[in-house]
């Protein structure tokens, strides 16, 4: 994934002071919905994804619904709108990340290391509006991905990735 969103500050004291009212699966629940809020920026416009993401059954979800919205939209957390260009990502198929791979090789096009783990990062980041298609797609390393974050592949080098400076 091509996000600099790989760890997350937890303040420990007043989210033990908001969440006290919660079961351990609700804590549960809640920390998988805020860690997904915070990697893509918004939360599903649809209940039923968000009921799955927390993990809960339906009758948990049916529940714990109330509480859990509650403090999800006291953190701020929003909902995707339908027109939002955040929506929720959905995965790169396989076929695409296979051609990914067969034409960049075992090689970061960032650094050049040849050393995986490799990541199939966006050039220009979803978070942006870029799409999973062949020519936004491209092998990196674990390290450039993260590092490089929500910039583009030339906003992160300097140029682009046919050599040519910006
Ligand atoms: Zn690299």
């Amino acid at each position: 994934m091509s996000s600099n969103r790989a760890w997350m500050p937890l303040h420990i004291e007043n989210y033990l002071a908001d969440t006290g009212h919660l079961t351990a699966a609700e804590h549960g629940a809640y920390m998988l919905l805020i860690m997904s809020y915070w990697r893509e920026g918004c939360l599903p416009s649809d209940e039923k994804l968000i009921q799955r993401m927390s993990r809960l059954s339906k009758e948990e979800w049916a529940e714990s619904r109330d509480v859990i919205l509650d403090l999800l939209g006291r953190a701020g957390a929003k909902r995707a709108t339908s027109k939002a260009t955040t929506q929720f990502r959905p995965a790169i198929p396989m076929e695409l990340k296979r051609q990914v791979r067969a034409r960049d090789g075992e090689k970061c096009r960032y650094c050049g290391r040849t050393e995986g783990p490799f990541d199939i990062d966006h050039d220009m980041p979803w978070s942006r509006g870029g799409k999973h298609e062949l020519r936004n797609l491209l092998v990196a390393c674990a390290s450039c991905n993260r590092s490089k974050g929500a910039l583009t592949a030339a906003e992160f080098m300097g140029f682009d990735l046919e050599g040519h400076s910006i």
